[in-house]
């Protein structure tokens, strides 16, 4: 029995992840789970999944549970979260939360040997290093859960890490792959959550629409595959069947298809190295199916080469290039920013972040090089909250 602790588990991804378990239930319980807001829907998850261990974000809400037939341990905050995921009993961690607020749990979940499924890309945006670095230290596996690097997963499996001659993340190009670039600025949040293949979170979804959640996957794929983002390419393939692809330096081109699921990816992230029987329907590849690929149009999704440009730059560009765009899509969901706004804000953090020179992290040493700790990353998330605020309301 693998016990599982789920970090956002009233999420997209959660409310999958317990599908799975649902179905496995001699292989799989949900020992621990957490959730934000959507303290309702937690409270049913304790009524049917029966979890040792709970945290919610804040105190109220912690009480509310504690008060109904909750379970026997209740936590809040931040200390909640890592108590739910560091509990000895726990086997594996299922890191979900969207944002950068999984990154301090999901590290501490590291650091007592957990094995990690990894749904927050964010995470490896921001500290793709330090994450990796403390994985290897640790002797942690990073199973991702994303489904593109499920796919070069699987792909690689068997193969010479030497021998590659680069990945090809497929994208499904977001509800306005065929929009005309003039209307792409009328364009609403109802418009962008309108996603035509996958059914995520509203965070991933608007990431989507823009090719930032592909920006973030290069940047994914550069950290889980040890790969220079140079060798990780992107191509449009709307019908998002084949979840992507690795060449080899042969010329071999290995792909890996399957019906658009998450379910699937988290099944295998929690059954790895085992497969086991998928309960849900399958993908019958020899149905009639076309098949399209085409590479993206920059120009139009401008934030796919903000996301290159942050990993070339590296060190906290790409942590600043993750917290201004979580910014700039809560601003386009709440209305206060249209949709073709969202890259420039973003851009325009990386600059001034990049030029600041008040950032407390460089004051002692602005000519060299920058390191990279768990501070100044956390320090250029807290820059890039204030500046985007601030700039958000000056408008
Ligand atoms: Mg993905």
């Amino acid at each position: 029995m693998k016990r599982i602790a789920i970090l956002g588990s009233t999420g997209s991804v959660g409310t999958q992840t317990l599908d799975v378990i649902a179905a496995f239930p001699d292989r799989y319980s949900a020992h621990s789970l957490t959730a934000n807001t959507q303290v309702d829907l937690l409270q049913r998850q304790i009524s049917q999944f029966h979890p040792r261990t709970v945290a919610a974000a804040d105190g109220d809400s912690a009480d509310r549970l504690a008060r109904g037939s909750g379970p026997p341990s209740v936590h809040a905050g931040v200390e909640g979260l890592i108590e739910a995921v560091t509990h000895p009993d726990v086997d594996m961690v299922i890191s979900a939360l969207p944002g950068s607020a999984g990154l301090v749990p999901t590290l501490k979940a590291i650091e007592a040997g957990k094995t990690i499924g990894l749904a927050n890309k964010e995470i490896l945006v921001m500290a793709g290093e330090i994450v990796m670095e403390s994985a290897r230290r640790n002797g942690v596996d990073i199973l991702p859960v994303d489904s593109e690097h499920c796919a070069v997963h699987q792909c690689l499996a068997g193969q010479d890490p030497d021998r590659i001659e680069r990945v090809i993340l497929t994208a499904s190009g977001g509800p306005f792959r065929n929009s005309d670039p003039a209307a792409l600025e009328r364009m609403s949040s109802k418009d962008a959550l309108n996603h035509p293949t996958w059914n995520m979170g509203r965070k991933v979804t608007i990431d989507s629409a823009t090719l930032m959640n592909k920006g973030f996957e290069v940047i994914e794929a550069h950290w889980l595959f040890d790969l220079p983002v140079s060798k990780i390419d992107v191509v449009i393939h709307p019908q998002s069947i084949i979840h992507s692809m690795v060449e080899m330096v042969d010329g071999s081109l290995l792909a890996q298809l399957g019906p658009t699921d998450m379910r699937i990816p988290i099944q295998y992230a929690l059954s790895y190295p085992e497969r086991l029987e998928t309960p849900w329907p399958r993908f019958d590849i020899t149905r009639n199916w076309s098949l399209t690929l085409d590479p993206p149009d920059e120009d139009m999704f401008p934030c796919l080469g903000l996301a290159y440009e942050a990993s070339r730059r590296g060190a906290t560009a790409p942590a600043v290039l993750s917290t201004a765009d979580e910014m700039a899509v809560e601003a386009f969901l709440q209305h206060r920013i249209g949709f073709t706004d969202i890259p420039g804000i973003i851009a325009d953090a990386m600059d001034r972040h990049a030029a600041a020179p008040d950032r407390p992290d460089r004051q002692d040493r602005p000519d060299r090089p920058e390191p990279v700790t768990l501070e100044s990353i956390v320090a250029a998330d807290r820059w890039t909250r204030a500046y985007c605020a601030k700039k958000l309301i000056a408008g």
